[in-house]
């Protein structure tokens, strides 16, 4: 979560900064301000997706969340996802509902 509102603040920033420049390429002056704000939504926008996207693809390739649980509502292994910050997880899926 953490991360993707990182990317969305760098996307934006990055966005604004590069919708600047083109904005004031074609119209120097008022053409800064819109490509700004235009650049910032846009890149805001497309960074928070990718960033998203990016952190779980690395979680779920190294498996750095995951841990291998035995249940002690059905006594199966099953795998539970610990995201930092949350308490460990002792009831599979199943079991949890
Ligand atoms: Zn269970």
């Amino acid at each position: 979560m953490l991360a993707s509102i990182a990317g969305g603040w760098g996307g934006g920033y990055g966005g604004a900064a590069s919708g600047a420049a083109i904005g004031t390429m074609a119209f120097p002056g008022l053409g800064t301000f819109i490509g700004a704000i235009v650049g910032g939504v846009v890149g805001g926008i497309s960074g928070s997706i990718g960033a998203t996207k990016l952190t779980k693809v690395v979680c779920d390739k190294l498996e750095y969340n995951v841990k291998k649980r035995k249940c002690k509502g059905c006594k199966k292994t099953f795998k539970a996802r610990l995201y930092k910050g949350e308490k460990d997880e002792w009831l599979c899926q199943r079991c949890r509902r």
